[in-house]
């Protein structure tokens, strides 16, 4: 696989000068934000601060669009409750059932195909991740059309995503058998949210995002994100994510949004404006700092897993533009071996058999050393 995002960035932003502000770890941007829907229901039924959603909304009614590419998760009935499903939702009501964030594979490029296809003389938005954002972009270098139907690109910040093992792993913690699922939510309650199962009989368990995530998403991440350098969106017009700062932990649902064109950016000055989104601008440091964990694996250890994976003969993405010329110091070399054996171990079927029982106690221990470091989470 190749992404040429030297190529991408120019077909991006350097029309007409068309950023604001270049920066390693953020990427191009016009403007940096945190901020939320001002409609409580759409705030607190988001993933972060609904600002994804909002915004989503005020393009459909005032972008005249004929709707947005989003996804929502299955229920038992529509086929299985381990699998998302890509939709368009052409008002709000459908935004809102596609709220919340799905810790799991989604086929979103095959709305491509209806776009193309079914798309003549309609508008559409789209939603993703920073994978299928460079999906979109490269698309939309040989294929016109996609890129004159869609007219906003609102893209997720992302540290990794898991395969169905992960949420398999999930069950087993619950002690919930996959027959009994009806539905499940990755981010359901109050920010930052539960990983929440309804049961067939309407009873519900669930296990809090931070304890969760702390090691299960580490373990069960997708290849595709462990060659991942684009935790920020870069090529999105515009970029929702979670601000992880323990000084901002007391006001749940909140955003953080960085505008990157100057569509994005004039887009979210009129929501401000008319009072969908309440939001104001904040520094690049805070930017890197909340996403720091994922910002120091993606665009440096990087470089020693994939030299590592190298030499252990897989094959891995050739990237142009994302790289300085510094040499791989030794701790992201031993970091970088250090996943390399997790995920090694962890895809060996006897571990997925033992891990659920150790699960339990992994929480607590990584509860206590949170708790003795003072970090609200370990991402
Ligand atoms: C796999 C994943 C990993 C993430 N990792 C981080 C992280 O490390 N740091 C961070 O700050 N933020 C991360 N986020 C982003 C964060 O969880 C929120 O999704 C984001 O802040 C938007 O919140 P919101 O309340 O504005 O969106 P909402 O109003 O909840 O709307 C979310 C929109 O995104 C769409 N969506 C949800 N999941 C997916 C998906 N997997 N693929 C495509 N579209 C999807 C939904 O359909 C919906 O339209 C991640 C999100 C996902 C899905």
């Amino acid at each position: 696989m190749t992404v040429d995002f030297q190529q991408l960035h120019e077909d991006v932003f350097n029309v007409d000068n068309r950023f604001a502000h270049a920066d390693d770890d953020v990427g191009c941007y016009e403007g940096l934000y945190l901020g939320h829907a001002k409609d409580s229901k759409i705030r607190h039924g988001g993933a972060s601060g609904g600002v994804t959603t909002a915004l989503l909304a005020k393009a459909i009614d005032e972008l005249n669009l004929d709707g947005v590419f989003v996804t929502r998760m299955q229920e038992d009935q529509e086929g299985s409750p381990l699998s998302a499903m890509v939709y368009l939702a052409k008002n709000k009501k459908e935004l809102i059932q596609g709220q919340q964030s799905k810790y799991t594979t989604v086929p979103m490029a095959t709305c491509f195909h209806d776009i193309i296809y079914k798309g003549k003389g309609k508008r559409f938005a789209f939603v993703g991740l920073g994978c299928h954002m460079q999906a979109l972009r490269k698309a939309e270098r040989i294929i016109p059309k996609l890129k004159s139907r869609i007219v906003l690109r609102v893209g997720l910040v992302c540290g990794h995503c898991m395969d169905r093992r992960g949420t398999r792993h999930l069950f087993d913690l619950l002690k919930v058998k996959e027959k009994n699922v009806r539905k499940v939510e990755y981010r359901s309650d109050q920010w930052p949210g539960n990983f929440k199962v309804t049961l067939q009989n309407g009873k519900t368990r669930k296990i809090g995002q931070i304890d969760w995530t702390s090691y299960v998403m580490t373990l069960y991440e997708r290849d595709r994100c462990h060659y991942c350098t684009d935790p920020l969106n870069q090529l999105s017009d515009i970029a929702t994510g979670d601000p992880w700062l323990n000084e901002l932990s007391h006001e749940p649902g909140l955003n953080l949004i960085i505008t990157r064109t100057k569509t994005g950016e004039q887009f979210l000055s009129n929501a401000i404006d008319q009072g969908q989104i309440v939001a104001t601008r904040t520094e690049k440091d805070k930017v890197v700092r909340s996403q720091k964990r994922s910002l120091y694996r993606k665009r440096y250890m990087i470089r020693a897993y994939m030299e590592i994976s190298k030499r252990m003969g897989h094959s891995v993405p050739t990237y142009t533009g994302q790289f300085d010329d510094r040499p791989i110091t030794w701790r992201e070399y031993r970091e970088a071996i250090v996943l390399i054996v997790c995920r090694t171990v962890s895809a060996q079927p006897v571990f997925s058999k033992l891990m659920p029982r150790c699960g339990h106690m992994f929480m607590k221990y990584m509860r206590k050393r949170r708790n003795a470091t003072g970090r609200m989470i370990l991402k």
